[in-house]
């Protein structure tokens, strides 16, 4: 999107331990040459290596995240871990309503606008992902689906600089499936569209990012596709060459 810089962002999920870092740091020194500086980068690593990993990348333009936080600062919550506990570690981003933790924690629309707002106010960016499942694209729902899920997810005090939204479509995480061009380019369309009914102007400059099966291979075409302004990538940002590769496509 034009005036929009992109965002090549890593989801390690519950990957990765120190023995890991080597790869971090192959990210953090090659980040800059491999996107001709033209991106932004970001890890979201375990909580457990956030501390280690924002040591790793300080100083490049590789940020580090968290991929999920509580809605609460602290308090009786037992091995959850808080926005203001990210930020501890060095974090300035977090994912939240990743599909995953929709599916397996049974995360609603209104718990992940309440932990997009508890990581603005401890200074996080919130990355919130949507999308649709397989059975609701096969019944043709999918803008029906993203247009409910912003308006529950998305708190109306979003802005561009708090907030990037990512678009993972649930049947192509993990699987090397994507959407067609034309299908990604309609569903950014929507999500931009739903965003400038929430937001008014601000919608304009927010990052709507891709993600499900990004690869070095299909990265060029889906990064080019109109409103899309990075990519949210899991299994092919464990290796820094994959990262690094797509970090060139942006
Ligand atoms: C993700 O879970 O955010 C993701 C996009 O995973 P993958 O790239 O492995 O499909």
């Amino acid at each position: 999107t034009p005036g929009i810089r992109p965002l090549i962002a890593g989801n390690w999920k519950m990957n990765g331990t120190g023995a890991s870092l080597g790869e971090l740091q192959a990210i953090a020194a090659g980040f800059a040459e491999a996107s001709g500086a033209k991106a932004d980068g970001l890890i979201c690593v375990p909580a457990t290596l956030l501390d280690r990993a924002s040591k790793v990348l300080a100083g490049s333009p590789v940020a580090s995240g968290g991929q999920d936080c509580h809605a609460k600062d602290s308090g009786a919550h037992t091995g959850d871990i808080s926005a203001p506990m990210l930020k501890d570690c060095g974090a300035s981003f977090v994912i939240v309503g990743h599909s995953e933790r929709r599916a397996d924690h049974g995360e609603t629309d209104a718990d992940v606008a309440a932990k997009a707002r508890a990581a603005w106010k401890a200074g996080l960016v919130a990355i919130i992902c949507i999308g649709e499942t397989r059975e609701q694209r096969e019944a043709g729902e999918t803008l029906t689906v993203l247009s409910s899920q912003i308006a529950g997810s998305v708190p109306a005090e979003a802005t561009a600089a708090n907030t990037v939204i990512a678009y993972e479509p649930v049947w192509a995480i993990g699987t090397g499936l994507t959407p067609t061009i034309p299908d990604v380019a309609e569903a950014h369309a929507h999500i931009r569209a739903e965003l400038a009914r929430l937001l008014s102007e601000e919608a304009a400059k927010v990052r709507i990012l891709y993600g499900g099966s990004m690869k070095p291979d299909n990265a060029a075409d889906l990064l080019s596709v109109a409103n899309v302004d990075g990519g949210l990538i899991g299994g092919a940002s464990l290796k820094a060459a994959d990262f690094l590769a797509i970090a060139g496509a942006a």
